[in-house]
């Protein structure tokens, strides 16, 4: 540690001093817990002469462990005696606390007793002021525990010989920045690179020559860094989060944020490389340093910082045993697929705005009549390069990155929107239903979308059928029959999706107001040949019908399949036999019977049979 955190510049010259020999520690935040709002007046007063410019107040013990929690105090005044709460037992509850509990104190007391001073050593606090407070004193108490405090945190989170945050410090750069990530769009790439040379030379030269190649190194990475967080600045930088790190020995960490695409993050790799690989001068030697780079990036890989951490430290290791390209994304289908993935993520944030998303709707078809009587919204994109993407290509990925919430909203909207406009065209009232997803369903606000996309259509209520999983249901049991209830307060109906492909607890299912019971379509399959699974899709029909439910069959595609669903007593069907999900004009062509049911042939000869 230098010595210049000692010499606190003298009053008056403050406002001229330039920055650099201004001692850091004046820019300590100094907390101040005291009943007496005159005595901390005067406290403020000594310090701010002395060019302390950070205060919290609290006059009100009780609140003070919150502000401490909040503000992160480098140093705390504490009055002992206080009316609402005695100074001991707000020490006792910092030196209690995890995250408190290393909090420098100094104890203010205008008791002379030892009595009081001993108890308050003893409770943890650091150090001691009597009332009436001398200001030199004052002065040079904060300034030693604050130095030793600045001394302690060096210690516990930076590198000896770089001065580069260490991993500790590190790791909460990755949760800030991932969460500034998070919160205004963007990925944020982590690099693990290892110098295989920083340890080399330690053991085949000294361990001066290792150190000197390793701060050299450490230099031109904070360089990089600073130039490309500027660079990249798709986002507003998050100050102050540390984005270079000595890892271990022969490791260093980097991160930067708002990158744009795969392109841009593979730039900074070979970046990296060619910076940190230019020659560096150690007494009489050349090092040409050989440079790994492995890359994890947030939300795609995770959005903690040991998953992240883990990530790259993986892809590193791999690069380094193949020895082929210097740098590897994270996990193997992230090098397959990184680029597709990552420019998808990104492409799909405001797919919905941009009017890339469309519904289809297939028709859901009475089994004994064989006529329309609802349909099911299913969500399509269409990607500007790769036409029309299926939800199984992207419903995983906007829920990784939190995307699905809007885009669930949006289905619900439409899907409302669209039948409201069916019944307005005399093509009759339809129910109309819709998949949620999980994340909608934990978020709490999925009963205000409902009406919310209601009050917009004007579809009437009980024609909207909104599709739930068994595992959606089954991870909160009470919060989710809250909810249930909830929405058939609303008037909607219920209607459990893929059913038996769950594992739903039976006592559960008659608890939950659901309507419908909707068989998975790996049961149907292979009907009416198997013996088990004819067994399966007969129980169910009997089970739903005992619980008061209609049933459905998913992904009818025979008539002989349809045939044994008759033979079941199973109330509707949907499957490629009767049609596939289509687009809503043309959904709305099949109702008014100018389309023919797709595909046709199929269709007709069921019709003459049913
Ligand atoms: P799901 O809700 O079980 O929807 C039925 C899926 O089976 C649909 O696939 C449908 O096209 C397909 N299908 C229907 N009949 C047949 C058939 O006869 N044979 C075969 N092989 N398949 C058939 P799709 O549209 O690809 O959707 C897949 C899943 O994506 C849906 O399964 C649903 O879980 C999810 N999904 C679709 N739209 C949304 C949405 O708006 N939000 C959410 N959260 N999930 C959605
Ligand atoms: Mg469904
Ligand atoms: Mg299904």
């Amino acid at each position: 540690m230098s010595n210049d955190i000692w010499a606190i510049s003298k009053a008056g010259d403050l406002d001229d001093a330039p920055a650099a020999q201004r001692s850091p520690l004046l820019d300590a935040k100094v907390m101040m817990v005291d009943d007496e709002p005159l005595m901390t007046e005067l406290i403020q007063t000594h310090l701010e002469e002395e060019g302390y410019r950070n205060f919290v107040v609290t006059h009100d013990p009780r609140e003070a462990l919150a502000l401490l929690r909040h503000e992160e105090a480098a140093v705390l005044l504490l009055d002992l005696m206080m009316p609402q709460m005695s100074g001991f037992e707000l020490l006792q509850a910092i030196r209690a606390d995890r995250a408190l509990r290393y909090t420098p104190v100094i104890v203010l007391t205008a008791s002379t007793g030892a009595d009081s001073k001993l108890r308050a050593l003893q409770l943890g606090a650091t150090d001691f002021l009597s009332k009436p407070v001398d200001a030199s004193e004052l002065v040079l108490r904060v300034r030693n525990t604050l130095a030793f405090h600045q001394y302690h945190t060096r210690l516990a989170n930076f590198d000896g010989v770089t001065g580069l945050p260490n991993q500790r410090l590190f790791d909460r750069g990755i949760e800030q920045l991932v969460a500034n990530g998070q919160r205004v769009g963007g990925v944020v790439a982590h690099f693990s690179i290892v110098v295989p040379e920083c340890r080399q030379l330690r053991e085949n030269l000294s361990q001066s020559s290792a150190d000197a190649l390793t701060k050299a190194l450490a230099r031109r990475l904070e360089k990089l860094a600073g130039d490309e967080t500027e660079a990249a600045a798709l986002v507003t930088p998050v100050d102050h989060a540390p984005r270079v790190a000595r890892l271990a020995a022969d490791q260093f960490g980097l991160l930067i944020e708002g990158l744009a695409s795969p392109r841009a993050v593979e730039a900074v790799a070979q970046r990296l490389i060619a910076t940190l690989s230019a020659p560096v001068t150690i007494g009489r030697h050349d090092i040409h340093a050989n440079v790994w780079v492995g890359i994890a990036l947030a939300p795609t890989d995770g959005v903690n910082a040991e998953t992240l951490r883990k990530g790259a430290d993986l892809a590193v290791r791999q690069a380094q045993q193949r020895g082929g390209a210097h740098y590897q994304f994270a996990s193997a289908e992230l090098n397959a697929n990184s680029y597709r993935k990552m420019t998808l993520g990104l492409q799909l944030r405001g797919a919905a705005e941009r009017g890339e998303l469309e519904v289809h709707y297939q028709p859901k078809v009475s089994v004994a009549g064989n006529r329309i009587i609802g349909c099911e919204a299913l969500v399509r994109w269409n990607h500007p390069d790769h036409g029309l993407l299926p939800p199984g290509d992207f419903i995983a990925l906007a829920e990784e990155l939190s995307l699905i919430c809007e885009i669930g909203r949006w289905v619900m909207g439409s899907a409302c929107r669209e039948a409201a406009a069916w019944g307005a065209r005399g093509l009759g009232r339809l129910m109309v239903a819709v998949n949620v997803s999980k994340l909608q369903f934990q978020r709490g606000d999925l009963c205000t979308h409902v009406q919310q996309a209601l009050f917009d259509s004007g579809l009437a209520p009980d024609q909207l059928v909104i599709e739930l999983t068994e595992s959606m249901l089954m991870d909160d049991i009470a919060g989710s029959l809250d909810l249930m209830q909830a929405l058939t307060r609303v008037g909607v109906t219920l209607s459990i999706d893929d059913f038996g492909t769950g594992f739903s607890s039976l006592s559960y299912l008659k608890r939950f107001p659901l309507s419908e019971l909707k068989i998975d379509r790996s049961f149907i399959t292979d009907l009416p040949g198997g013996g088990a699974d004819l067994a399966i899709v007969r129980a169910i029909v009997e089970l739903g019908h005992n619980l008061g439910m209609s049933v459905t069959a998913e992904g009818v595609e025979t008539a002989a399949q349809l045939a044994c669903l008759r033979q079941f007593d199973c109330d509707n069907y949907q499957g490629y036999l009767y049609s596939r999900p289509l687009p809503a004009a043309r959904f709305a062509a099949l109702l008014q019977g100018r389309d023919e049911p797709h595909p046709a042939l199929e269709c007709r000869q069921l019709s003459g049979s049913g």
